[in-house]
């Protein structure tokens, strides 16, 4: 679908996939800002049965979707005992039903983790306007990702702050997926998490709820840990690559302790180009959905007077292992990135439940990349073949590690 910016043909429809994640809900309260321009017309949740009832009797979608199927009975009793008409599907077709309704020209890609991927590669394929927040299914199939973006027309626009905010700092005219003009690096900026300044020999007592008490964002769990890991700027470099058309030696990582630069793009005439604002992921969310006007998105004008001054400097390799093993699983090529991201999905989750210590996750990612070659990535299949395979190992590896820290 060519996206020509807004028509005047009234609101445009849009739906959410995962609606009542930290993404979800930031994009709802700027959707909720301009009924003129946004209609809600399908929303998707994995169990939060509540919290997805209350988007609806809010928004009435056509569609609601979850995707764990057991829970869309409930929806749907609950729904129907308040009379509200929205229709509900459960499962894996009914979240790639919600990512192709004709009815939505715009689809907000927020589920957390690979199981994101289907959906919004299903949104891709139906010629949507994607807004790219989970950035774990281009990083699992990157090359095939772009692809389809390409072959079906689709207009692909990031939502991570960092891409969104080179994404506005790129020459006049430029669209993801191709290479810009007299570019010289993309500088992504990372906070460098709650630990930036934590004894590294500490590390191995944190705990999952200090883990997710990121400094300056407010986000789910498990984007949480990868903040304070850095792996979320290792997915980041490699989203970065297939987002710009870069190769990882032009993307350079750049720790930025108050996240007000939200990152920036470095010109051969020695222009850098930066994007700043408050940390508030509703301003990535606006620009996204409004492209190429400007929207009002609720965020707080940024007062550089009160944020006073602005810190550079390099990230410690030896406190974030995580975000050489990413540069590493890139330069690997084919089903690395899948295989990285896969490892560290079940790293993450086992760490949350108290089963792994928090120098295990890049522990159990690098023993799972070691023990799995990478192939060419040249189908799905054989994707998400590497994703089951890395889940497989990688839970293998942290039942050892506990195993051995037992005894
Ligand atoms: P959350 O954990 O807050 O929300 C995840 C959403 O996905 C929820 O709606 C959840 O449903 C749904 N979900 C979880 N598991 C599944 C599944 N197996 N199948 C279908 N749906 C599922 O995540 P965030 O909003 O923090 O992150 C979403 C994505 O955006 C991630 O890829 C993250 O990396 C990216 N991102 C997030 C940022 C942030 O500030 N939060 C910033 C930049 C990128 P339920 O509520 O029912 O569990």
């Amino acid at each position: 679908m060519a996206d020509a910016g807004r028509a005047s043909r009234g609101p445009r429809g849009i739906t959410v996939l995962g609606a009542t994640g930290s993404i979800g809900v930031s994009t709802l309260d700027v959707v909720a800002r301009h009924p003129d321009r946004y209609r809600v017309r399908a929303l998707t949740a994995h169990r939060d049965v509540e919290g997805l009832l209350a988007q609806c009797r809010r928004f009435r979608p056509e569609l609601a979707v979850m995707a764990d199927a057991g829970q869309a009975a409930t929806l749907a009793d609950a729904l129907a005992g308040e009379g509200i008409d929205t229709r509900v599907a459960g499962g894996p077709e009914g979240l790639l039903e919600a990512a192709a309704l004709p009815d939505a020209e715009l689809v907000m890609a927020a589920i957390v983790g690979a199981a994101g991927l289907a959906p919004t590669l299903a949104a891709v394929r139906a010629g949507k306007r994607v807004l790219l927040a989970n950035k774990e299914a281009l990083v699992m199939s990157g090359a095939l990702f772009m692809d389809e973006v390409r072959r079906h027309d689709a207009v692909l626009l990031p939502i991570d702050s960092e891409h969104n905010a080179v994404f506005q700092a790129m020459p006049a005219g430029f669209r993801p997926g191709r290479t810009p003009e007299g570019v010289r690096r993309v500088l992504l900026t990372a906070s460098g998490g709650p630990f930036r300044d934590t004894p590294v020999e500490a590390l191995a007592r944190v705990t999952p709820d200090e883990a997710c008490a990121h400094p300056n964002w407010d986000m789910g769990r498990k984007i949480s840990v990868d903040s304070a890991t850095m792996m979320n700027k290792g997915l980041e470099v490699i989203e970065a690559c297939w987002l710009f058309g870069l190769p990882a030696e032009q993307v350079q990582v750049v720790l930025h302790p108050q996240s007000v630069i939200h990152s920036m793009v470095d010109y051969v005439d020695g222009s850098v180009v930066a994007q700043l604002g408050n940390p508030d992921m509703r301003t990535p969310i606006a620009h996204a959905l409004a492209w190429p006007e400007r929207i009002d998105s609720g965020v707080q004008p940024l007062d550089l007077v009160t944020v006073g001054r602005l810190d550079f400097e390099a990230p410690d390799p030896v406190r974030f292992p995580c975000l050489r093993l990413a540069y590493e699983a890139w330069a690997a090529g084919g089903t690395a990135p899948a295989l990285l991201n896969a490892a560290n999905e079940v790293a993450v989750a086992a760490f949350l439940d108290g089963m792994l210590d928090f120098p295990g996750i890049p522990g159990v990612i690098e023993d799972t990349l070691a023990a799995l070659p990478p192939v060419t990535a040249d189908s799905l299949d054989t994707v998400l073949a590497a994703d089951r395979e890395a889940r497989e190992r990688a839970r293998d590896l942290v039942v050892a590690r506990q195993r051995r820290s037992a005894s």
